[in-house]
């Protein structure tokens, strides 16, 4: 029996056990966390990323390492592929963990971003907002995510109050200054590539954040016409650059019908969660599949799909356990504001009968205002 080790014991670990289980595939969970909601799937407890006793029991035990957690250290992700396969490759995981280099193969690849200029100093910022102008956000260039590590500069005279809140982690981590950009909406693309090459994605997803935190995703979108093709080439483009294998997200804004990349996540995907209950295979299955060399599963949807994040706590699981083809997911993890406790999907042959489904849920949650913008694009 094959045994995958994750590196990052997170709901996503937990997503690839429940995925692997079936195709015989044991797992086994390293992280560094002692709250790894994926304690279910034994997790190995590292007192660090740089942990390398544990490591070295970790790589003797596995056959091929993957990854929840996207920030573990490229000098961890290197020192493991000398010992065991991992994918992605961790020259991927590096690209992706850094802002700028991340956007600057965007671009290589033919994928447009919005403007962006590297900040290492105070008087970089400056610099860079001469070129962009304001409105724009001031980024860590790493370990940022669910919109920590950014702050919204408004006008030119908020330069001051960005460098307060970031300048401390220019010199660790350094910056990028991002143009802001007002997107008519937001879309993510979900692609696998199989060790011998194969490359699916599934069908666009359209995802509205809150506070930078994912809030509502809709799947498939609807009315991307050229753009699903379209995204399916840079996301293929990009994939066969990196010899990308697993599944990865492409965070995209469309303005003017144009796509632009905000970031990638070399891993399974938030966006992705519907896949579950909403396609053939799921991303976890799919990522399990291609990163253990066996054959890709089909990425067509079963109908529409709807996703509702759970930040901070849970609410009351029953309206969700009523409604026709809901699908409740609690990660078992502690309630704390702004973290990701669980999700909900809910499905339906049409888009129609999703929104009927997605106003009840929404009702009984008192939860109006997360689904507003998705019912009004469902119409
Ligand atoms: P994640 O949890 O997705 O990794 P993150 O912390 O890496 O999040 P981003 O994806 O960079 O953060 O930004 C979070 C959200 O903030 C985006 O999905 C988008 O809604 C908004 N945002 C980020 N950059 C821009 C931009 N340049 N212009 C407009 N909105 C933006
Ligand atoms: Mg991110
Ligand atoms: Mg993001």
């Amino acid at each position: 029996q094959p045994v995958l080790g994750i590196l990052g014991g997170g709901q996503l670990a937990r997503m690839l056990a429940l995925a692997a289980a079936p195709l015989g595939v044991k797992t086994l969970v390293v992280d560094s966390a002692p709250d790894a909601c994926a304690g279910q799937v034994a997790p190995l407890r590292l007192a660090d990323w740089t942990d390398y006793a544990a490591l070295e029991k970790f790589a003797a035990e596995v056959d091929v390492v993957t990854f929840d957690f996207e920030n573990v250290p490229a000098e961890t992700a290197h020192w493991l592929a000398e010992r065991v396969a991992v994918f992605p490759d961790p020259r991927a995981l590096a690209v992706a963990q850094d802002r700028l280099a991340e956007k600057t193969l965007f671009r290589e690849c033919g994928l447009q971003t919005p403007a962006f200029e590297a900040v290492d100093t105070r008087a970089d910022l400056d610099r860079a907002l001469a070129v962009i102008g304001a409105p724009a956000i001031l980024k860590t260039r790493r370990l940022g995510y669910d919109g920590k590590g950014q702050f919204r500069i408004k006008q030119l005279s908020d330069a001051d109050a960005a460098w307060a809140a970031l300048g401390a982690q220019a010199s660790a981590h350094g910056l990028i200054l991002e143009a802001f950009v007002p997107f008519d909406r937001e879309l993510s693309v979900l692609a696998v590539r199989a060790r011998d090459g194969d490359f699916r994605i599934w069908p666009l997803t359209q995802n509205w954040h809150t506070d930078g935190v994912l809030s509502f995703s809709l799947a498939p979108a609807l009315d991307v016409g050229g753009l699903q093709p379209r995204a399916e080439e840079l996301a293929r483009i990009l994939a066969e650059r990196l010899g990308y294998v697993g599944v990865f997200a492409l965070e995209l804004f469309v303005k003017d019908g144009q796509l632009l990349g905000n970031e990638m996540a070399p891993r399974v995907h938030n966006s992705g969660h519907w896949t579950i209950e909403g396609a053939v295979a799921s991303q976890f299955e799919n990522h399990v599949r291609a990163v253990l060399g066996l054959p890709l599963g089909d990425t067509a949807v079963r109908g529409f799909s709807a996703m509702f994040n759970w930040i901070g706590e849970l609410p009351d699981a029953i309206s969700v356990l009523n409604t026709v083809d809901a699908h409740w997911h609690d990660y078992g993890k502690q309630p704390r504001p702004g973290r990701k406790v669980g999700h909900a999907t809910v499905c339906a042959k049409e888009a129609r009968d999703l929104a009927l489904r997605i106003d009840e849920i929404a009702r009984a949650l008192k939860r109006e205002e997360q689904v507003a913008p998705a019912l009004k694009v469902l119409g």
